[in-house]
């Protein structure tokens, strides 16, 4: 059984590791922002009313990411696993995430944070928003985007040390050297 959280600023190459970690251990990776973006690019009643929050970099509310996400765990797929990417980025989604476990009797296993040189992130970012034609990815929205991480996301850390699940892994380098590095962290047992 493996209950992972992925964490990072954005444009830490959280995705592509989640998505190649997820493959290795045979668990869904759900990525809160595909989750949007997904329902934005097929003008769902929840796709349009969290446009603008991706838009302009900011959070979309807890109210309708939690109970997302929660739909989400509670498919088949992660009755055995799951790596979630992008989620939970605020206090409350970290106690929502709590009860969400608990009401299965389950809990996580590891977080690993990926730590990456900020002047490389936003380098990363605007190659691929010039790639994929991100429209939530301007110059002023990356920037933004960043703040938010560092204010609102990165205390959880704190949280899910205290824990002693929280596996630090260097983020720079080729894609499949980190994922050697996510993976090795994944083998290991919780500090706790
Ligand atoms: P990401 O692809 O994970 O960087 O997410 C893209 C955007 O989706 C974020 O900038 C937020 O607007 C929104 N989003 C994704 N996950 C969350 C979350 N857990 N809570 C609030 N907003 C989120």
């Amino acid at each position: 059984m493996t209950r992972l959280l992925i964490m990072g600023p954005p444009g830490a190459g959280k995705g592509t590791q989640a998505e190649l970690v997820a493959k290795r251990f045979g668990v869904p990776a759900i990525s809160t922002g595909d989750i949007f973006r997904a329902n934005i690019a097929a003008s769902t009643p929840m796709g349009v009313e969290v446009q603008k929050y991706l838009d302009a970099g900011e959070y979309v509310p807890d109210s309708i990411t939690n109970e997302m996400v929660r739909d989400r765990l509670n498919e088949s797929d992660a009755a055995e696993g799951f790596l979630l990417d992008g989620y939970p980025r605020t206090l409350s989604q970290v106690e929502f995430l709590d009860g969400v476990l608990a009401e299965s009797g389950t809990e996580l296993d590891h977080v690993i944070e990926l730590t990456v040189d900020v002047d490389e992130v936003v380098a990363r970012l605007h190659k691929r928003a010039k790639e994929e034609g991100r429209t939530d990815d301007s110059e002023e929205v990356i920037r933004r985007r960043q703040e938010v991480y560092f204010e609102e996301t990165a205390p959880l850390i704190a949280v899910y040390s205290d824990r002693g699940l929280v596996f630090k892994v260097d983020g720079m380098g080729m894609v499949e050297e980190v994922a050697a590095r996510v993976a090795d962290a994944v083998s290991r047992p919780p500090h706790g």
